[in-house]
């Protein structure tokens, strides 16, 4: 029998929130029998080197990312896969983001301490280690002084979108995303749209660049995915699809390889990103 080729292209490493290494990812995908993966960290591809040395010949490692971007009131993800990691607009783009999600973290620590919460900027670096600063962080740190008894009562009593102590994570529109992810020869794919995106949104999202849809996802159940596989057909548009594994920060564990694409739907995301299609 032979096996089809299957792809989870939505993982993240400790190079942001997750708590897998490059290495340990691209272990368990050989594991799996996966054919592909992408490396989908937010605001960082520095997983990137890491992951095709270990993957050697043996798997498809797609430079990947996930950034976030102002759609109207809302912060949506976009991925971008097959980016010019080297690009320098990209590159250095990459580095501001750093600088702001640092700044983002300081400012949502100081509505923290107005809300009557002590946590420090060196108590939430220790635990991001050598990742991208991000509100999962901070909500470990939350979690580990015992101000909430999950990282899911951090989100929702001070962390989440629209509880107290949020700031926005997006200097940049959904056009200056998906300009600064094709710009460096990369696909842009609007990611987990469920819950995030009214479906009349698309059309607009559409316009302003976007090139495929995450139709599979943990957060997809099976009409869901139906639904926006239907809408990607209907749209013209690509359709993707992965675990967006964290590790074991998240309470499911880990989710590598739970939601996979066959490999056809990476071809032709491969094909757009080289202009072949
Ligand atoms: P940030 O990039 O700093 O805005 O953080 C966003 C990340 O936080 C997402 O990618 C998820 O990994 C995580 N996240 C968002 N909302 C929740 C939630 N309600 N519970 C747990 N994790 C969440
Ligand atoms: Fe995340
Ligand atoms: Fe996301
Ligand atoms: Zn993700």
């Amino acid at each position: 029998m032979i096996q089809e080729k299957r792809a989870d292209l939505h993982l993240h490493t400790f190079y942001s929130d997750g708590t897998f290494s490059p290495a340990e990812l691209v272990e368990r995908a050989k594991a799996l029998h996966l054919f592909a993966i992408s490396v989908t960290d937010h605001d960082t591809m520095s997983g990137l080197p890491e992951a095709l040395a270990a993957a050697g010949k043996d798997l498809e490692v797609i430079p990947g990312v996930e950034l976030t971007a102002a759609f109207g009131d809302r912060e949506l993800h976009l991925l971008g896969y097959f980016i010019r990691a080297e690009d320098p607009t990209f590159t250095s783009f990459l580095e501001e983001m750093h600088h702001y999600r640092r700044k983002r973290i300081k400012a949502m620590i100081d509505r923290l301490r107005v809300h009557g919460v002590k946590v420090s900027m060196e108590e939430v670096e220790s635990i991001a280690g050598k990742g991208v600063l991000g509100r999962p962080h901070l909500a470990q740190a939350l979690v580990e002084k015992k101000v909430v008894p999950s990282l899911d009562e951090a989100f929702g009593r001070y962390l989440g979108d629209r509880a107290p102590c949020f700031v926005k994570g997006a200097p940049l529109t959904v056009p200056d995303a998906v300009r600064l992810i094709r710009g460096a020869g990369g696909v842009a794919v609007l990611a987990h749209p469920h819950r995030l995106v009214e479906d009349g949104s698309i059309p607009q999202l559409i316009a302003d660049g976007i090139q495929g849809i995450e139709v599979f996802h943990s957060d997809h159940n099976a009409s869901v995915r139906r639904h926006y596989q239907e809408i990607a057909k209907r749209q013209g548009v690509l359709a993707a699809g992965g675990s967006d594994c964290h590790g074991l920060r998240k309470k499911n564990g880990p989710l590598i390889g739970s939601v996979t694409i066959p490999y056809e739907w990476v071809e032709r995301l491969k094909a757009v990103a080289s202009g072949k299609d």
